[in-house]
């Protein structure tokens, strides 16, 4: 009952009359198919085809109008994932008139975000790929808000997490089996098709090796702005005070297994004289990982897809990565990227089994749980033989896999060591330090007076005032870079100034044109905007 369509009425004939006389509108964002997001109106969808479909009319509207260029390679990507060769969208275009032709329209009067699922058996995908970017896609089109509802065309069943899914929106998602239910010929009313790309930091491996993303545009704040909002929706919520300070290892169940984890937890809580507990996606409820996770001190796990939970980590807290032997920490960085987004104020900390005799390896498992026994003989040896998997590419690596699915004894004194490293006291939230990341304005007013002494000698004396936003800030250091660039040169000396005003004399020359750039620096790192160029002659 929940598939039913019928919860907003609509009126069936202006709804067909839209169609019929306004065919379908499509307007979107973005310049190629790998940013783009469409709205439409009338958006039609042919379960029996599995395609969409576009109705012309003389009132219809195509922007982007492509062409043929529309096909190469696609209109859009369906998945945040980029330019994805499964997850493209196109639509196949009809004349309204073959709508006499055509099944009766079942139209759809939700507002409808039109998305593909990645890998919706991971949570890292889920999270990533997925939650995320509908999440931050719905808050970037006004009508995109809890009562619309999700379509998931990627062709997968539910999926192991479904139920976080439901929390984006008030209306149960609809599958793309579940449309063949509702009718033959499906008409979107308004639907927005495609996902943002904006909060994604990890790129998996499809054309190079694995890595983060080259150009991240999102910051812990913003994560932490959506797991709020999903701890809200869970019912969990933020202990201030903290209690009692504890540890979390997240132990996976079925591989990739930690071998001596009691050793572990007793070590842990020993060393940081804390509470050690474990969790695990198989024994216990999401709302309870994630309850734990918020008000931990540290979290400790085996490389895989669990430790993208960390995103529910209080500020302050470790996160500890273990990798299994002959696994390169540097080389699979999904979790220390996210740990080290800008304001997400985790510490992260990665451990590696070098012991070849702490690893329990296997050989004879199916390919895609780590097995190699389908590789010839030499091929295996040399797996076998090897002491560090090398770049790779996704996703059926078979070195890779054999690796990465090995189970582990850790290495007590060398993980605790590694952890002191970085966690010198006690693990765990600190104080909040500055309102840190607000960059300075403009410096203003900037003004500059020239004095020649004889023809040789000159002095260039520069002036300027605070930015303005400075004034309502606390920044615990305020230094101005000011660069003198002599006209038609390429190059500049460089000045880092504590004051607002400074007389320059080394290297200024009488009867030249200098080029003055000036920029306020908050705080070591925070660079701020160059202020309008001064033009100053000798
Ligand atoms: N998983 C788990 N316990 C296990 C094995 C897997 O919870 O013992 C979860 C894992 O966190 C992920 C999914 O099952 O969400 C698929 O795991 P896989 O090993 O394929 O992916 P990875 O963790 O390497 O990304």
């Amino acid at each position: 009952q929940s598939q039913e369509l019928s919860q907003v009425q609509i009126d069936y004939h202006a709804a067909l009359q839209a169609l019929v006389e306004d065919g379908t509108r499509m307007v979107c964002t973005g310049r190629m198919h790998t940013d783009r997001i469409c709205r439409f109106e009338s958006l039609c969808y042919s379960t029996e085809a599995e395609e969409f479909v576009f109705f012309h009319s003389n009132a219809s509207v195509m922007l982007p109008n492509l062409g043929s260029r529309r096909f190469q390679p696609a209109l859009l990507d369906l998945s945040s994932v980029e330019d994805h060769n499964t997850q493209y969208f196109n639509f196949v275009e009809l004349p309204v008139a073959a709508l006499k032709f055509m099944p009766k329209p079942v139209f759809v009067p939700d507002v409808a975000l039109i998305a593909n699922r990645f890998n919706p058996d991971n949570l890292m995908h889920v999270f990533h790929d997925d939650l995320l970017p509908i999440f931050y896609t719905m808050q970037q089109f006004p009508d995109l808000d809890l009562e619309s509802r999700l379509f998931f065309m990627e062709g997968w069943n539910e999926g192991l997490h479904f139920d976080l899914y439901k929390l984006l929106s008030n209306k149960q998602p609809l599958l793309r089996e579940q449309l063949k239910t509702l009718g033959r010929l499906l008409c979107f009313t308004k639907s927005y098709v495609g996902l943002s790309k904006i909060t994604t930091w990890y790129q998996y491996g499809f054309v190079q090796p694995q890595g983060p993303k080259a150009n991240i545009l999102v910051s812990g704040n913003e994560i932490r702005h959506f797991s709020k909002f999903m701890m809200e929706k869970l019912n969990v919520s933020l202990e201030e005070s903290a209690s009692e300070e504890y540890i979390v290892v997240f132990s996976r169940t079925i591989n990739r297994l930690i071998l001596n984890e009691a050793e572990l937890i007793l070590a842990l809580a020993q060393e940081f004289q804390m509470k050690t507990i474990t969790v695990s996606i198989e024994d216990h409820s999401f709302s309870h990982i994630v309850r734990l996770i918020s008000n931990a001190s540290m979290l400790v796990s085996m490389h895989g897809a669990q430790l993208v939970m960390s995103l529910f980590l209080p500020r302050g807290a470790t996160v500890v990565e273990l990798f299994p032997y002959a696994i390169n920490p540097e080389h699979y960085t999904p979790y220390k990227t996210l740990s080290a987004l800008p304001g997400m104020d985790l510490q992260y900390i990665a451990w590696q089994n070098t012991d070849q005799e702490n690893t329990v390896t296997f050989p004879d498992r199916p390919w895609d749980q780590g097995g190699i026994a389908h590789l010839d003989k030499a091929e295996q040896e040399r797996i076998i033989k090897s002491k560090e998997v090398p770049r790779h590419l996704c996703c059926r690596n078979p070195e890779w896999l054999f690796r990465v699915y090995q189970d582990t004894r850790v290495d007590i004194p060398s993980l605790i060591q590694v952890i002191r490293q970085t966690v010198k006291l006690k693990p765990g939230p600190k104080k909040q330090k500055w309102t840190s990341g607000l960059y300075p304005g403009k410096v203003r007013d900037a003004k500059c007076q020239a004095s020649v002494q004889g023809t040789s000698e000159a002095k260039l004396s520069v002036s300027w005032q605070i930015p303005w936003n400075l004034k309502y800030l606390k920044v615990r250091e305020v230094k101005y870079e000011v660069w003198i660039q002599e006209q038609g040169e390429n190059t500049y000396m460089p000045y880092i100034l504590s004051h607002q005003n400074h007389t320059f004399s080394e290297n200024i020359k009488p009867f030249t044109i200098y080029l003055v750039w000036i920029r306020c620096i908050f705080n070591k790192n925070l660079l701020g905007p160059f202020a309008d160029v001064l033009l100053c002659s000798t």
